[in-house]
């Protein structure tokens, strides 16, 4: 029983619009959910990944409007990696975040860059191994350079040698070098690369990672609860959230861990043609959803428009 990779990331936008004109417009994911926060029900939840929002491929933003921005430190995730088919991607993407007027850091292997907000984010070339390419529709990027999925996450441990602790002793991982575990489920790889803090102190805002989540079958939740406790950690108990169910729990490192199923997935209250174009609410809010638009910011969804026709010799690359 091993973690099958990164389910989702979850981080905090002040401005949902503008992470959909960076994150749909520029990076080519698809607005697979719109919906709000659960437990906050006047703020944007939003899911983007690839076409149907599979497992690995998700990421997610609350909107907290205004939001200062943040700063990652102890305890937090700062930065996202992202699959690319090859080194040549890493130079197209070096392309289009420059001329999205993101800084490019192009190392050997690697690229880094940043979301307008201040997200970190950094692409690497995959491999086999990772598991299938999970990959959007995109007009702006060719589909030999779009993103393959989330291949892990660099996190700020509070306690380095705690978190490869219980990360290589009751969840499963493996330690490929130091500061890099790797968790090899039945179908994908997910890498959680472990750095030490720096000394500034955190501050939870926009452009930061707020949780990540791992996936895990539904018949293994309660496996994974009795594992985590084991390890000394506090698991809650499954939580359903409408299009997965989880738990959630903090590695020793003091970032926030969820477990998600793969399961019932985004087409459970929506077509899967129109995932993402229309609020959607869960059964506790339908009722109030007059008073809940209205407090919302109704959003531009690129997707959502007809496709402007493109001639092929001016179709802009990737
Ligand atoms: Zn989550």
């Amino acid at each position: 029983m091993n973690l099958d990779g990164i389910h989702h990331v979850t981080a905090i936008t002040g401005d949902a619009q503008r992470a959909i004109d960076f994150h749909v417009g520029v990076l080519g994911l698809r607005l697979v959910k719109t919906t709000v926060n659960f437990d906050a029900p006047d703020l944007y939840h939003l899911y983007m990944g690839d076409e149907s929002g599979s497992p690995g491929s998700i990421l997610t933003f609350f909107e907290v409007r205004g939001a200062t921005p943040g700063r990652a430190g102890a305890g937090m995730v700062h930065r996202i990696v992202w699959r690319v088919p090859s080194a040549d991607s890493l130079d197209a993407w070096a392309g289009r975040l420059g001329d999205a007027g993101r800084p490019v850091e192009r190392g050997d292997s690697s690229l880094v860059s940043s979301d307008p907000e201040g997200l970190g984010i950094e692409l690497v070339v995959g491999s086999p191994e990772d598991g299938a390419a999970r990959a959007a529709l995109s007009d702006g990027v060719a589909p030999e350079h779009a993103l393959g999925g989330i291949a892990g996450v660099r996190a700020y441990s509070r306690a380095p040698e705690a978190t490869e602790g219980v990360l290589t002793g009751g969840l499963g991982f493996v330690r490929e070098a130091a500061g890099r575990l790797v968790t090899r489920g039945a179908e994908r790889r997910g890498l959680y690369l472990v750095e030490a803090s720096p000394d500034e102190r955190p501050l939870q805002g926009a452009g930061t990672v707020h949780h990540v989540a791992w996936t895990a079958p539904d018949a293994e939740h309660a496996a994974w609860i009795a594992r985590v406790r084991a390890s000394g950690g506090h698991p809650t108990e499954v939580i359903d959230r409408q299009y997965f169910r989880s738990i959630y729990f903090h590695e020793p490192g003091g970032v926030m861990f969820e477990i998600a199923s793969a399961g019932p997935g985004f087409a459970v209250d929506e077509s899967p043609e129109h995932l993402g174009e229309a609020l959607r609410l869960p059964p506790q809010y339908e009722r109030h959803r007059d008073a809940i638009e209205e407090r919302l910011t109704p959003l531009d969804n690129p997707r959502a428009r007809p496709a402007t026709p493109v001639a092929a010799d001016t179709r802009e690359t990737p």
